[in-house]
């Protein structure tokens, strides 16, 4: 029996390598994945609850990796931000986001107002407020056109530094989200300080609304609390008719899910939205 728990240890040993090459491998290969053009952003459709009509889309980061097949952001952004290469990555996110909004409005489909997540590294970074003003003079993308959604944890580490980078970004004229709001421990003391337009209902307590009396009273009280601080309020995560009539009625302003689409690929939104304006 020693001796068998001592191959164990072997092989568990073995397996964390294993991991850690593969970990190595998958980041020396992230390192090249902007230059090669492996990154590539998908859209989901943010609705407005009342009137149905496209209110903008959040884009969200895929890696088409030569082997590997795409990748979820779950698997590579928190590598990127061990290793930094998120600050590099975030950026082309950011101008990614404004050549896909200049492009559609080319294409004749309109301002399509684009919501795109920042990581604490990126906030952290100093030069974020400066290459947001070098993207603006590159790209002639009407700020208010571009959102960043920040998570409720991000906001709350380091407030005062926090809220006076938010203030810069705001005064360029980009929007602000909290993002997977009620997860985290937001203080609403600190709260109404960042300069914020919209808050987003983390899906934990969106799904299965119709079905649970415990997360509509969370949601309605997240939805007052937001309208109270002047925010717009976003459900995401909503997988169902019902979920979406419920959320309406609760007097939640927009919505996000499954139920109105999976994030997709440019063209394929554009299909997409061909199909749900045509009378
Ligand atoms: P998030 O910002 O909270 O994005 C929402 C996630 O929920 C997305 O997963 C989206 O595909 C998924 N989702 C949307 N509707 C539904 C639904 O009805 N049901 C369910 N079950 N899921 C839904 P995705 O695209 O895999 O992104 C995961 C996370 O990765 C994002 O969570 C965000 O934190 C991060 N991420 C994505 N793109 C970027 C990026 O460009 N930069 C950074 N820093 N993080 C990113
Ligand atoms: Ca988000
Ligand atoms: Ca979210
Ligand atoms: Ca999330």
């Amino acid at each position: 029996a020693k001796n068998g728990g001592r191959d164990h240890a072997r092989m568990f040993s073995q397996q964390l390598q294993d991991q850690q090459l593969q970990q190595l491998h998958l980041e020396s290969d992230l390192r090249h994945a902007i230059e090669r053009q492996q990154l590539v952003l998908h859209y989901q459709p943010r609705i407005d609850a009342v009137g149905g009509l496209l209110h903008g889309v959040e884009g969200l980061i895929r890696w088409h990796h030569p082997r590997r097949g795409l990748i979820a952001p779950d698997s590579f952004v928190p590598l990127a931000e061990e290793s930094g290469l998120i600050v590099p990555i975030g950026a082309w996110v950011i101008r990614e986001a404004c050549r896909q909004h200049l492009a559609w409005r080319a294409a004749g489909a309109g301002e399509i107002a684009i919501s795109i997540n920042l990581s604490a590294i990126q906030l952290k970074n100093g030069a974020l407020v400066a290459s947001l003003r070098e993207v603006l003079a590159e790209f002639p993308v009407a700020p208010g056109q571009i959102e960043f959604e920040l998570t409720e944890s991000i906001l709350m580490d380091n407030v005062d530094d926090t809220i006076a980078t938010l203030r810069q970004i705001k005064a360029l004229g980009f929007g602000l989200s909290i993002d997977d709001f009620g997860t985290g421990y937001s203080s609403l003391n600190y709260l109404c300080r960042f300069p914020l337009d919209k808050l987003k209902i983390d899906m934990s307590f969106v799904q299965n609304i119709h079905s649970s009396p415990q997360n509509l009273a969370v949601t309605k009280a997240i939805i007052g609390l937001g309208h109270t601080l002047g925010l717009t309020v976003t459900a995401e995560g909503v997988e169902s008719a019902a979920d979406a009539d419920v959320l309406r009625h609760a007097g939640c302003d927009e919505l996000q899910g499954y139920y109105f689409s999976r994030p997709m690929p440019q063209a394929q939104l554009l299909a997409w939205l061909q199909g749900v304006e045509q009378p």
